[in-house]
């Protein structure tokens, strides 16, 4: 069979934004363009007045809007069983995260409910997260696991994240985060030894691997033993770190090589020149800040001045951050660590694509990289960073084609 090649040319762009770079912050904004993609990949702009009849085998009408790359959300929790509405009220009424984690409750109860959970069903509460997610236009996830903490449920979370990428065809990278929290009845260190003997067992689920290092969760020495056995295996490193408090997780998760560091908003400059050396891309969470009321927001300026790539992330998870929205992530990372548009938007794109390794396939809008993107409803993407609590969103499309 000869192969066909379709050429799609997408017109009337009134403004366009490229993510030419993310450290430094690059964004080439092209006014009056056209897009021209080639089987499902970005080829080329052209001025929007010189396109010929009969020049493609078809032509787009975006009807003078603009347009941004695809959202990627780097850090996500989003299959998981029940939800934590309850605390939510608690907290609002005085109670802390960690006072709440210690009587027993916050991850422990998704941990029950996620195992009590069919796979069918977790399958399908995450399909309608997604969804969701991709109709407010994010184009590529990860999904960690993390709310099993034993050997059946964390593989029954991991196949879900599978069966999400086949079925609904978007970019998922899957993420073994056994060493999420200490499950009821077992000793820290006993729990770790069960992890790192078991890692081999998520070879071919996962390609990275995660932990919480956290006071009274994992140290900085869980940390590195968990780490140097998942490298020796063949696992990209992930890590939460200095979100509650300064624990080191990070300066050593970066020493290690991980792939990124996430949270960070006790982070001190010996991790961010630790950051700076070995490539680690910082992700911010700032929903996470927000929906914990925290006081310490993440040094995003220190890392921007260090060199170090940023990316934003939802954390969609039932606990600390309850949201499947990146334009809210945007905004708020725009307000909190008082980030341009461009700076927020190539986090939330490119920057979220290095974070997972795959800046070179997309994220960008580059010449190469796949043609995944979102047309708005507006035709300046500074109205994401201006009006808040809007979907600005109007339609999205993946490699070319229109997925909302
Ligand atoms: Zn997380």
């Amino acid at each position: 069979m000869p192969v066909t090649s379709t050429t799609i040319c997408f017109r009337n762009i009134r403004l366009l934004a490229q993510i030419e770079s993310v450290a430094p912050v690059v964004v080439a904004k092209k006014e009056n363009c056209a897009l021209v993609v080639r089987d499902g990949k970005v080829v080329k702009t052209v001025k929007d007045s010189g396109i010929r009849a009969g020049q493609y085998d078809s032509v787009v009408d975006l009807k003078g809007r603009a347009v941004i790359p695809g959202f990627v959300d780097c850090h996500t929790h989003l299959v998981y069983g029940g939800d934590r509405k309850e605390e939510a009220e608690k907290r609002a009424t005085g109670e802390s995260y960690l006072e709440i984690l210690k009587q027993g409750g916050g991850i422990h109860n998704t941990v029950e409910a996620t195992r009590k959970s069919g796979e069918e069903e977790l399958y399908q509460t995450a399909r309608a997260r997604m969804k969701r997610m991709i109709q407010l236009g994010t184009t590529a996830f990860e999904i960690k696991s993390g709310y099993g903490l034993d050997l059946e449920t964390e593989k029954k979370m991991l196949r879900v994240g599978q069966s999400l990428r086949d079925k609904l065809k978007v970019p998922v990278n899957l993420t073994y985060l056994g060493a999420h929290a200490v499950p009821k009845g077992w000793e820290r260190e006993e729990y770790l030894d069960w992890v790192i003997e078991n890692l081999p067992a998520f070879r071919g689920l996962a390609d990275a691997v995660d932990i919480f290092c956290e006071q009274d969760v994992f140290s900085v020495k869980d940390l590195r033993r968990l780490f140097l056995r998942a490298k020796l295996l063949g696992f990209h490193l992930r890590a939460h770190v200095e979100e509650l408090s300064h624990q080191g997780g990070c300066y050593e998760a970066a020493k290690l090589g991980a792939l990124s560091c996430d949270h960070l908003e006790h982070a001190l400059p010996k991790d961010i020149r630790a950051m700076q050396l070995s490539g680690s891309v910082a992700v911010l969470l700032p929903g996470v800040t927000f929906f914990l009321g925290g006081e310490k927001i993440a040094p995003a300026h220190s890392f921007i001045d260090a060199g170090v790539p940023l990316a934003l992330a939802t954390d969609c998870n039932p606990g600390s951050s309850p949201t499947y929205n990146m334009q809210t992530i945007l905004y708020l990372a725009a307000f909190l660590y008082r980030l341009s548009p461009d700076q927020a938007l190539a986090a939330g794109t490119l920057g979220a694509a290095r974070a997972l390794e795959r800046h070179k396939e997309f994220g960008g809008l580059l010449p190469g990289q796949r043609a995944d993107f979102n047309v708005l409803k507006t035709d300046d993407y500074r109205d994401l960073f201006y009006y808040f609590g809007d979907n600005f969103v109007d339609k999205t499309y993946l490699a070319g084609e229109m997925i909302r």
